[in-house]
Protein backbone atom coordinates (compact mmCIF):
# COMPACT_ATOMS: atom_id res chain seq x y z
CA UNK A 1 0.00 0.00 0.00
CA UNK A 2 2.37 2.43 1.10
CA UNK A 3 4.53 2.42 -2.54
CA UNK A 4 1.24 2.50 -4.41
CA UNK A 5 0.08 5.47 -2.40
CA UNK A 6 3.49 7.48 -3.08
CA UNK A 7 3.45 6.34 -6.83
CA UNK A 8 -0.25 7.74 -6.76
CA UNK A 9 0.91 10.79 -4.89
CA UNK A 10 3.79 11.04 -7.74
CA UNK A 11 1.19 10.53 -10.08
CA UNK A 12 -0.85 13.42 -8.66
CA UNK A 13 1.84 16.06 -8.30
CA UNK A 14 3.29 15.57 -11.91
CA UNK A 15 -0.21 15.22 -13.40
CA UNK A 16 -1.62 18.61 -11.56
CA UNK A 17 0.95 20.78 -9.70
CA UNK A 18 -0.07 20.35 -6.39
CA UNK A 19 -0.14 17.56 -3.55
CA UNK A 20 -3.17 15.49 -3.19
CA UNK A 21 -5.07 16.50 0.32
CA UNK A 22 -7.08 13.38 1.14
CA UNK A 23 -7.19 9.70 -0.21
CA UNK A 24 -9.68 6.93 -0.12
CA UNK A 25 -9.71 3.05 -1.18
CA UNK A 26 -12.39 0.65 -2.31
CA UNK A 27 -11.60 -3.56 -2.62
CA UNK A 28 -12.94 -5.44 -5.43
CA UNK A 29 -14.73 -8.68 -3.93
CA UNK A 30 -14.85 -12.47 -4.48
CA UNK A 31 -17.80 -14.18 -4.27
CA UNK A 32 -17.59 -17.53 -2.22
CA UNK A 33 -21.30 -18.74 -3.54
CA UNK A 34 -24.66 -17.17 -4.62
CA UNK A 35 -24.35 -16.49 -8.15
CA UNK A 36 -26.96 -14.99 -10.28
CA UNK A 37 -29.03 -14.90 -7.00
CA UNK A 38 -28.33 -10.89 -6.42
CA UNK A 39 -31.14 -9.77 -8.65
CA UNK A 40 -33.85 -12.44 -7.55
CA UNK A 41 -33.39 -10.63 -4.52
CA UNK A 42 -31.54 -13.49 -2.90
CA UNK A 43 -28.24 -14.33 -1.06
CA UNK A 44 -24.93 -14.40 -1.97
CA UNK A 45 -21.70 -14.90 0.22
CA UNK A 46 -19.20 -12.41 -1.21
CA UNK A 47 -15.83 -11.24 0.99
CA UNK A 48 -13.54 -8.21 -0.18
CA UNK A 49 -10.26 -8.95 -1.75
CA UNK A 50 -6.76 -7.55 -0.95
CA UNK A 51 -7.13 -5.57 -3.64
CA UNK A 52 -8.58 -2.26 -4.77
CA UNK A 53 -8.66 1.15 -6.16
CA UNK A 54 -6.90 3.74 -4.04
CA UNK A 55 -7.84 7.24 -4.42
CA UNK A 56 -6.13 10.63 -3.80
CA UNK A 57 -7.85 13.99 -4.67
CA UNK A 58 -7.49 17.60 -3.84
CA UNK A 59 -10.81 19.90 -3.93
CA UNK A 60 -10.74 22.96 -6.43
CA UNK A 61 -13.00 26.30 -5.90
CA UNK A 62 -14.71 26.02 -9.15
CA UNK A 63 -16.86 22.79 -10.56
CA UNK A 64 -14.59 21.20 -12.56
CA UNK A 65 -13.58 17.69 -12.17
CA UNK A 66 -10.14 16.78 -13.85
CA UNK A 67 -9.40 12.63 -13.41
CA UNK A 68 -6.44 10.67 -14.04
CA UNK A 69 -6.06 6.53 -14.06
CA UNK A 70 -2.43 5.34 -13.76
CA UNK A 71 -3.91 2.33 -15.90
CA UNK A 72 -5.36 4.93 -18.46
CA UNK A 73 -3.84 7.08 -20.69
CA UNK A 74 -4.70 11.22 -20.39
CA UNK A 75 -6.50 13.20 -18.44
CA UNK A 76 -10.49 13.40 -18.63
CA UNK A 77 -11.79 16.90 -17.90
CA UNK A 78 -15.75 17.58 -16.90
CA UNK A 79 -17.96 19.82 -14.92
CA UNK A 80 -20.13 19.38 -12.32
CA UNK A 81 -21.57 22.39 -11.90
CA UNK A 82 -25.82 22.85 -11.89
CA UNK A 83 -27.61 23.83 -15.16
CA UNK A 84 -30.49 21.67 -13.71
CA UNK A 85 -31.99 18.77 -15.26
CA UNK A 86 -28.42 18.63 -17.75
CA UNK A 87 -26.50 15.45 -17.68
CA UNK A 88 -22.90 15.27 -17.38
CA UNK A 89 -21.62 14.21 -20.86
CA UNK A 90 -20.33 10.92 -21.69
CA UNK A 91 -17.52 9.59 -22.78
CA UNK A 92 -17.04 9.45 -26.93
CA UNK A 93 -13.83 7.77 -27.81
CA UNK A 94 -13.40 4.58 -26.50
CA UNK A 95 -10.19 5.69 -24.54
CA UNK A 96 -12.48 7.98 -22.06
CA UNK A 97 -15.27 5.55 -21.43
CA UNK A 98 -13.19 4.15 -18.29
CA UNK A 99 -14.07 7.92 -16.55
CA UNK A 100 -17.82 7.03 -17.04
CA UNK A 101 -17.41 5.36 -13.94
CA UNK A 102 -16.20 8.70 -12.25
CA UNK A 103 -18.99 10.91 -14.25
CA UNK A 104 -22.00 8.13 -13.44
CA UNK A 105 -20.89 8.37 -9.85
CA UNK A 106 -20.96 12.57 -10.07
CA UNK A 107 -24.58 12.77 -11.99
CA UNK A 108 -26.10 10.30 -9.35
CA UNK A 109 -25.39 12.45 -6.46
CA UNK A 110 -26.07 15.31 -8.40
CA UNK A 111 -29.86 14.23 -9.37
CA UNK A 112 -29.67 13.29 -5.50
CA UNK A 113 -29.55 17.34 -5.06
CA UNK A 114 -25.94 17.49 -3.98
CA UNK A 115 -24.32 20.59 -5.27
CA UNK A 116 -20.92 19.01 -5.50
CA UNK A 117 -17.44 20.72 -6.00
CA UNK A 118 -14.32 20.62 -8.52
CA UNK A 119 -11.40 18.17 -7.74
CA UNK A 120 -8.77 16.80 -8.63
CA UNK A 121 -8.46 13.46 -8.45
CA UNK A 122 -5.72 10.56 -8.98
CA UNK A 123 -6.60 7.00 -8.73
CA UNK A 124 -4.70 3.45 -9.41
CA UNK A 125 -6.53 0.03 -9.69
CA UNK A 126 -4.57 -3.42 -8.66
CA UNK A 127 -7.82 -5.11 -8.98
CA UNK A 128 -7.78 -6.91 -12.95
CA UNK A 129 -9.85 -4.99 -15.18
CA UNK A 130 -12.99 -7.07 -16.20
CA UNK A 131 -12.13 -10.48 -14.90
CA UNK A 132 -15.51 -10.29 -12.70
CA UNK A 133 -13.52 -9.40 -9.56
CA UNK A 134 -15.30 -5.87 -9.67
CA UNK A 135 -12.55 -3.80 -10.61
CA UNK A 136 -15.59 -1.00 -11.72
CA UNK A 137 -17.87 -1.27 -8.18
CA UNK A 138 -14.25 -0.43 -6.52
CA UNK A 139 -13.70 2.22 -8.21
CA UNK A 140 -17.41 3.86 -8.48
CA UNK A 141 -17.61 3.03 -4.45
CA UNK A 142 -13.97 4.70 -4.04
CA UNK A 143 -15.22 7.89 -6.26
CA UNK A 144 -18.71 8.11 -3.95
CA UNK A 145 -16.65 8.25 -1.11
CA UNK A 146 -14.44 11.12 -2.33
CA UNK A 147 -17.08 12.96 -3.59
CA UNK A 148 -19.21 12.46 -0.16
CA UNK A 149 -16.38 12.90 1.59
CA UNK A 150 -15.25 16.65 -0.32
CA UNK A 151 -19.26 17.46 0.08
CA UNK A 152 -18.80 17.04 4.00
CA UNK A 153 -21.34 14.02 3.97
CA UNK A 154 -21.42 10.84 5.95
CA UNK A 155 -23.62 8.20 4.36
CA UNK A 156 -23.96 4.47 5.53
CA UNK A 157 -22.37 2.11 3.74
CA UNK A 158 -25.39 0.41 1.92
CA UNK A 159 -26.40 3.83 0.92
CA UNK A 160 -23.19 4.60 -1.12
CA UNK A 161 -23.61 1.26 -2.58
CA UNK A 162 -26.94 1.38 -4.10
CA UNK A 163 -26.06 5.06 -4.96
CA UNK A 164 -22.50 3.36 -6.99
CA UNK A 165 -24.86 0.71 -8.54
CA UNK A 166 -27.37 3.50 -9.95
CA UNK A 167 -24.39 4.84 -11.50
CA UNK A 168 -23.15 1.58 -12.95
CA UNK A 169 -26.90 0.96 -14.19
CA UNK A 170 -28.47 4.72 -15.36
CA UNK A 171 -25.42 6.15 -16.60
CA UNK A 172 -22.69 3.52 -17.23
CA UNK A 173 -25.53 1.47 -18.33
CA UNK A 174 -24.25 -2.48 -17.10
CA UNK A 175 -27.30 -3.82 -15.81
CA UNK A 176 -25.53 -5.08 -12.78
CA UNK A 177 -26.76 -6.24 -8.80
CA UNK A 178 -26.03 -5.14 -5.73
CA UNK A 179 -23.36 -7.88 -4.91
CA UNK A 180 -20.36 -5.65 -6.27
CA UNK A 181 -20.95 -2.43 -5.05
CA UNK A 182 -22.53 -3.50 -1.19
CA UNK A 183 -19.39 -5.91 -1.21
CA UNK A 184 -17.06 -2.99 -1.75
CA UNK A 185 -18.33 -0.77 0.45
CA UNK A 186 -19.54 -2.91 3.49
CA UNK A 187 -17.09 -5.69 3.99
CA UNK A 188 -15.35 -6.66 6.94
CA UNK A 189 -11.57 -7.46 7.19
CA UNK A 190 -11.12 -11.32 8.07
CA UNK A 191 -15.10 -12.16 7.35
CA UNK A 192 -17.09 -13.25 4.67
CA UNK A 193 -20.54 -11.61 4.95
CA UNK A 194 -24.12 -13.16 3.91
CA UNK A 195 -25.74 -10.59 2.00
CA UNK A 196 -29.24 -10.42 1.75
CA UNK A 197 -29.84 -8.83 -1.57
CA UNK A 198 -33.48 -8.10 -0.20
CA UNK A 199 -32.65 -6.20 2.95
CA UNK A 200 -29.11 -5.11 1.96
CA UNK A 201 -28.44 -7.09 5.79
CA UNK A 202 -24.84 -8.44 6.04
CA UNK A 203 -24.02 -11.04 8.41
CA UNK A 204 -20.14 -11.20 8.44
CA UNK A 205 -18.20 -14.95 9.58
CA UNK A 206 -14.87 -15.43 9.84
CA UNK A 207 -13.41 -18.42 7.00
CA UNK A 208 -13.09 -21.59 8.86
CA UNK A 209 -9.14 -21.79 10.10
CA UNK A 210 -6.62 -23.34 8.15
CA UNK A 211 -8.24 -23.05 4.36
CA UNK A 212 -7.30 -20.20 2.15
CA UNK A 213 -9.41 -18.69 -1.11
CA UNK A 214 -7.67 -18.64 -4.20
CA UNK A 215 -8.70 -17.10 -7.02
CA UNK A 216 -7.73 -18.45 -10.22
CA UNK A 217 -8.37 -16.04 -13.77
CA UNK A 218 -9.40 -18.15 -16.96
CA UNK A 219 -7.66 -15.21 -19.04
CA UNK A 220 -10.49 -15.61 -21.14
CA UNK A 221 -12.00 -12.05 -21.47
CA UNK A 222 -16.32 -11.91 -20.40
CA UNK A 223 -16.92 -11.04 -24.24
CA UNK A 224 -20.78 -12.50 -24.42
CA UNK A 225 -21.49 -11.53 -20.93
CA UNK A 226 -23.49 -8.23 -21.72
CA UNK A 227 -25.91 -10.13 -23.79
CA UNK A 228 -26.22 -13.05 -21.75
CA UNK A 229 -26.39 -11.74 -18.60
CA UNK A 230 -29.26 -9.71 -19.53
CA UNK A 231 -31.30 -12.89 -21.30
CA UNK A 232 -31.20 -14.91 -17.75
CA UNK A 233 -32.00 -11.91 -15.98
CA UNK A 234 -35.11 -11.60 -18.04
CA UNK A 235 -35.65 -15.45 -18.29
CA UNK A 236 -35.27 -15.09 -14.34
CA UNK A 237 -38.29 -12.43 -14.44
CA UNK A 238 -40.33 -14.45 -16.44
CA UNK A 239 -39.52 -17.41 -14.27
CA UNK A 240 -41.03 -15.35 -11.25
CA UNK A 241 -44.20 -13.93 -12.88
CA UNK A 242 -44.83 -17.32 -14.01
CA UNK A 243 -44.90 -18.33 -10.31
CA UNK A 244 -46.70 -15.45 -9.80
CA UNK A 245 -44.01 -14.01 -7.23
CA UNK A 246 -42.03 -10.81 -7.48
CA UNK A 247 -38.54 -12.33 -7.47
CA UNK A 248 -37.38 -15.90 -7.41
CA UNK A 249 -36.43 -15.58 -3.99
CA UNK A 250 -39.86 -15.99 -2.78
CA UNK A 251 -39.91 -19.82 -4.81
CA UNK A 252 -39.70 -22.88 -2.34
CA UNK A 253 -37.75 -25.96 -3.77
CA UNK A 254 -41.34 -27.85 -3.17
CA UNK A 255 -42.69 -24.79 -5.24
CA UNK A 256 -40.66 -25.63 -8.15
CA UNK A 257 -41.73 -29.28 -7.79
CA UNK A 258 -44.89 -28.23 -8.17
CA UNK A 259 -44.74 -25.82 -11.04
CA UNK A 260 -42.74 -28.67 -13.14
CA UNK A 261 -46.08 -31.16 -12.42
CA UNK A 262 -48.29 -28.53 -13.44
CA UNK A 263 -46.20 -27.50 -16.49
CA UNK A 264 -46.18 -24.28 -15.82
CA UNK A 265 -42.65 -23.57 -17.43
CA UNK A 266 -40.99 -24.31 -20.07
CA UNK A 267 -37.73 -26.79 -19.74
CA UNK A 268 -35.04 -23.95 -20.19
CA UNK A 269 -36.78 -21.59 -17.50
CA UNK A 270 -37.49 -24.26 -15.06
CA UNK A 271 -33.80 -25.11 -15.24
CA UNK A 272 -32.62 -21.63 -14.41
CA UNK A 273 -35.25 -21.44 -11.90
CA UNK A 274 -34.13 -24.31 -10.48
CA UNK A 275 -30.46 -22.69 -10.20
CA UNK A 276 -31.52 -19.95 -8.51
CA UNK A 277 -33.61 -21.47 -5.87
CA UNK A 278 -30.71 -24.55 -5.17
CA UNK A 279 -28.22 -21.86 -4.80
CA UNK A 280 -30.44 -19.36 -2.34
CA UNK A 281 -30.90 -22.32 0.25
CA UNK A 282 -26.84 -23.74 -0.57
CA UNK A 283 -26.04 -20.18 0.32
CA UNK A 284 -27.77 -20.18 3.58
CA UNK A 285 -26.03 -23.36 4.48
CA UNK A 286 -22.91 -22.26 3.30
CA UNK A 287 -23.51 -19.88 5.77
CA UNK A 288 -24.06 -22.23 8.26
CA UNK A 289 -20.87 -24.02 7.46
CA UNK A 290 -19.03 -20.76 8.24
CA UNK A 291 -20.55 -20.23 11.87
CA UNK A 292 -20.40 -23.94 12.56
CA UNK A 293 -16.03 -24.04 10.66
CA UNK A 294 -16.63 -26.61 8.60
CA UNK A 295 -14.68 -26.04 5.67
CA UNK A 296 -15.37 -29.53 3.87
CA UNK A 297 -19.40 -29.20 3.73
CA UNK A 298 -18.40 -25.65 2.54
CA UNK A 299 -16.16 -26.82 -0.30
CA UNK A 300 -19.05 -29.25 -1.30
CA UNK A 301 -21.41 -26.81 -2.07
CA UNK A 302 -19.24 -24.81 -3.94
CA UNK A 303 -18.97 -27.73 -6.33
CA UNK A 304 -22.72 -28.19 -6.41
CA UNK A 305 -22.59 -24.59 -7.38
CA UNK A 306 -20.35 -24.56 -10.13
CA UNK A 307 -22.38 -27.64 -11.51
CA UNK A 308 -26.04 -25.64 -11.70
CA UNK A 309 -23.76 -22.93 -13.21
CA UNK A 310 -22.92 -25.20 -15.83
CA UNK A 311 -25.46 -27.43 -16.38
CA UNK A 312 -28.73 -25.43 -15.06
CA UNK A 313 -28.07 -22.06 -15.38
CA UNK A 314 -25.58 -22.51 -18.36
CA UNK A 315 -23.21 -19.72 -17.43
CA UNK A 316 -19.62 -21.86 -17.36
CA UNK A 317 -17.61 -22.13 -20.54
CA UNK A 318 -14.90 -24.24 -21.58
CA UNK A 319 -12.26 -22.54 -19.60
CA UNK A 320 -14.00 -22.21 -16.40
CA UNK A 321 -15.15 -25.83 -16.36
CA UNK A 322 -10.85 -26.58 -17.00
CA UNK A 323 -9.87 -24.94 -14.05
CA UNK A 324 -12.74 -26.39 -11.70
CA UNK A 325 -11.97 -29.73 -12.95
CA UNK A 326 -8.21 -29.04 -12.55
CA UNK A 327 -8.44 -26.88 -9.04
CA UNK A 328 -10.77 -30.29 -8.38
CA UNK A 329 -7.86 -32.87 -8.58
CA UNK A 330 -5.49 -30.84 -6.69
CA UNK A 331 -4.62 -32.11 -2.95
CA UNK A 332 -5.82 -29.99 -0.09
CA UNK A 333 -8.39 -28.26 -2.51
CA UNK A 334 -12.28 -28.41 -0.48
CA UNK A 335 -14.16 -27.22 -3.47
CA UNK A 336 -14.00 -25.29 -6.70
CA UNK A 337 -16.34 -23.03 -8.74
CA UNK A 338 -17.08 -20.17 -11.35
CA UNK A 339 -17.09 -16.70 -9.71
CA UNK A 340 -18.65 -13.86 -11.06
CA UNK A 341 -21.58 -13.65 -13.96
CA UNK A 342 -19.59 -16.44 -15.93
CA UNK A 343 -18.17 -17.29 -19.74
CA UNK A 344 -14.81 -16.46 -18.86
CA UNK A 345 -13.00 -14.65 -15.66
CA UNK A 346 -11.93 -16.35 -12.20
CA UNK A 347 -12.83 -19.74 -10.59
CA UNK A 348 -12.65 -19.44 -7.25
CA UNK A 349 -11.31 -22.38 -4.65
CA UNK A 350 -11.29 -23.17 -1.10
CA UNK A 351 -7.85 -24.91 -0.51
CA UNK A 352 -6.34 -26.05 2.71
CA UNK A 353 -3.57 -23.01 4.07
CA UNK A 354 -0.92 -26.00 3.87
CA UNK A 355 -1.10 -27.19 0.29
CA UNK A 356 -1.76 -23.49 -0.85
CA UNK A 357 1.37 -23.30 -2.50
CA UNK A 358 1.50 -26.79 -4.35
CA UNK A 359 -1.83 -26.09 -4.86
CA UNK A 360 -1.53 -22.79 -6.45
CA UNK A 361 1.81 -24.04 -8.46
CA UNK A 362 -0.20 -27.15 -10.33
CA UNK A 363 -3.28 -25.32 -10.94
CA UNK A 364 -1.10 -22.42 -12.94
CA UNK A 365 0.77 -25.17 -14.50
CA UNK A 366 -2.14 -27.60 -15.24
CA UNK A 367 -4.46 -24.85 -17.06
CA UNK A 368 -1.15 -23.42 -18.72
CA UNK A 369 -0.65 -27.01 -20.28
CA UNK A 370 -4.55 -26.82 -21.95
CA UNK A 371 -4.66 -23.49 -22.56
CA UNK A 372 -0.99 -21.75 -23.57
CA UNK A 373 -2.27 -19.21 -25.32
CA UNK A 374 -4.33 -17.46 -22.07
CA UNK A 375 -2.08 -16.14 -19.64
CA UNK A 376 -3.31 -17.17 -15.97
CA UNK A 377 -2.99 -15.34 -12.93
CA UNK A 378 -3.48 -16.51 -9.42
CA UNK A 379 -4.17 -14.67 -6.28
CA UNK A 380 -4.48 -15.71 -2.89
CA UNK A 381 -6.24 -13.89 -0.52
CA UNK A 382 -7.42 -12.85 3.27
CA UNK A 383 -10.94 -11.09 3.29
CA UNK A 384 -9.91 -7.01 2.95
CA UNK A 385 -11.69 -4.53 4.73
CA UNK A 386 -14.77 -2.67 2.71
CA UNK A 387 -14.06 1.21 1.40
CA UNK A 388 -13.18 3.77 3.56
CA UNK A 389 -10.53 6.73 4.03
CA UNK A 390 -6.86 6.05 3.84
CA UNK A 391 -4.27 8.12 5.87
CA UNK A 392 -2.16 10.13 3.32
P1 LIG B 1 -15.01 -5.91 -13.54
O1 LIG B 1 -15.85 -5.03 -12.70
O2 LIG B 1 -15.36 -7.34 -13.45
O3 LIG B 1 -13.54 -5.70 -13.34
P2 LIG B 1 -16.23 -4.34 -15.63
O4 LIG B 1 -16.28 -4.50 -17.09
O5 LIG B 1 -17.49 -4.26 -14.86
O6 LIG B 1 -15.30 -5.53 -15.07
O7 LIG B 1 -15.41 -3.02 -15.27
C1 LIG B 1 -14.12 -2.81 -15.82
C2 LIG B 1 -13.99 -1.36 -16.24
O8 LIG B 1 -13.89 -0.50 -15.07
C3 LIG B 1 -12.73 -1.08 -17.01
O9 LIG B 1 -12.88 -1.37 -18.37
C4 LIG B 1 -12.55 0.41 -16.78
O10 LIG B 1 -13.38 1.16 -17.63
C5 LIG B 1 -13.05 0.59 -15.35
N1 LIG B 1 -11.93 0.56 -14.39
C6 LIG B 1 -11.76 -0.30 -13.36
N2 LIG B 1 -10.60 -0.04 -12.70
C7 LIG B 1 -10.03 1.02 -13.30
C8 LIG B 1 -8.83 1.76 -13.11
N3 LIG B 1 -7.96 1.43 -12.17
N4 LIG B 1 -8.58 2.80 -13.95
C9 LIG B 1 -9.45 3.12 -14.92
N5 LIG B 1 -10.58 2.46 -15.16
C10 LIG B 1 -10.87 1.41 -14.38
MG1 LIG C 1 -17.95 -4.75 -12.89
Amino acid sequence: MTDRLADLKALFTATFQAAPRHAVRAPGRVNLIGEHTDYNDGFCLPMAIERDVLMVYAPRTDTTIRVVSAQQPGVETFDVGTSSGATIPKGVAPASRWADYIKGCAQVLRDEGHALRGMDLALTGNVPLGSGLSSSAALEVACMHALLQALGTVLPGARIATLAQRAENSYVGTNCGILDQLSSACAVAGQAMLMDCRTLALTPAPLPGGVAVVISDTGRRRGLVDSAYNERRRQCEAGAKALRVSHLRDVSLHGLWQARQAGTLDAASLRRCEHVVAENGRTQAAFACLRAGDAVALGQLMDQSHADLRDKFEVSCRELDTMVAIARGLPGCLGSRMTGAGFGGCAVSLVQSSATAAFTERLAAGYGAVYPELPIAVYVTQPAAGAGPVAL
